[in-house]
């Protein structure tokens, strides 16, 4: 049984995810995110390993092949895949896993693992998503107009996930994130198997 949970969070570009994530885990000890595995080039920044395994489409057709993804999706004209092994390891040690993914790959795995709790991650508007967009700076105005497609497409997934966040203020946002890893962490089974001790000793 593993003891920690699975959790993926989705959001279109521009909502604040990356960010969000990052706050959360360096908050909370008991969460980990995965790094997955991706075949579109580093942005400026980026670290192989640390934001993405950057690979070639040959070795992500590899590893497809090798059944070695828990999930995969073509997203932006990229593969993107979160490999199991990466996964496994955390959740039986109790840590609770975040997979950074999109509404396809979202579909995947809760199908393997209905256990699984899904967020999705709003921005407070239309035009403030427009604006996020176009203050990374890294894209051009075409690849801009496509992406806000691309997020009307993935926001009309919404109703498939557990929770909802909007990442109007950062602070507010972070805490709702808080609040619902910190009470799926009191649920049982898990939290019964954390607290086995305890429980055998006020039950002799
Ligand atoms: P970006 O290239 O901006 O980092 O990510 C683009 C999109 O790919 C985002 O919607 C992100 O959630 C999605 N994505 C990142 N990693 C994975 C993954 O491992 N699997 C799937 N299905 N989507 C991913």
């Amino acid at each position: 049984m593993s003891l920690g949970t699975l959790y993926i969070i989705s959001a279109p570009s521009g909502a604040g995810k990356t960010s969000l994530v990052k706050a959360l885990v360096a908050r909370v000890d008991t969460i980990s995110i995965s790094v997955s595995h991706t075949t579109r080039k580093p942005r400026t920044g980026e670290q192989d390993g640390h934001d993405y395994h950057f690979i070639d489409e040959r070795a992500f057709l590899g590893m497809i092949e090798d059944a070695a993804f828990l999930e995969h999706a073509r997203v932006f004209d990229h593969y993107y895949g979160t490999a199991i092994a990466s996964v496994q390891a955390q959740l039986a040690e109790g840590q609770d896993v975040i997979l950074e993914i999109d509404w396809q790959g979202a579909q995947q795995v809760r199908r393997q693992l209905p256990g699984c709790q899904s967020i999705f991650i709003l921005p407070p508007s239309r035009d403030e998503l427009e604006a996020r967009l176009r203050a990374r700076a890294q894209d051009s105005d075409e690849v801009i107009e496509r992406r806000m497609r691309d997020a009307v497409r993935e926001i009309s997934h919404y109703g498939e996930y557990d929770y909802l966040v909007v990442n109007d203020d950062f602070e507010t946002a972070l805490g709702e994130l808080i609040t619902i890893f910190g009470a799926n962490r009191l649920r049982l089974p898990a939290r019964g198997q954390r607290l086995r001790t305890l429980i055998s000793d006020l039950l002799v």
